[in-house]
């Protein structure tokens, strides 16, 4: 058995985990959370960590050159280059509204690549914010 101390991220409380594994790595146990999303985060951490992916893509026609992206749900972190690869070779074409899906299923994730800002034509400004 072994114990590894890591910090909840789930929300901004950030609890100290105690996470007791087996002599397989396997997790067994956790301490030190508030509330059973910690248990889960623990257990995707030592097993199959999951983030948040934020970048931006290239847009195409818009007052801005960018749109900044982030997947909707945390997707694991082993296939983060991989959806890089994804989200640097797209293009967008203006207008975008907040929440535009940009790239749908990344990777068979289960998560979408959505815009987390408008970028509107050049001839309608308004659509900028
Ligand atoms: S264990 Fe629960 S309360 Fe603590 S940081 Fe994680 S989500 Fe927040």
């Amino acid at each position: 058995m072994k114990t590894v101390e890591m910090t909840c991220i789930v929300c901004p409380i950030g609890c100290d985990l105690k996470v007791t594994l087996d002599d397989e790595g396997k997790f067994v146990s956790v301490k030190g959370n508030r509330c059973p999303k910690g248990e889960i985060y623990a257990r995707d951490e030592v097993t199959d960590p999951k983030r948040v992916l934020t970048s931006s893509v290239k847009v195409i026609g818009g007052q801005m050159p960018l749109v900044s992206v982030k997947t909707d749900k945390t997707i694991p972190k082993r296939l983060i280059k991989d959806a890089m690869s994804i989200i640097k070779s797209k293009e967008v074409k203006a207008p975008i509204s907040l929440g535009d899906v940009i790239v749908e299923d990344i990777l068979n994730t289960g998560a979408n690549v959505v815009a987390t800002r408008s970028v509107g034509s050049p001839q309608n400004k308004d659509n900028s914010k």
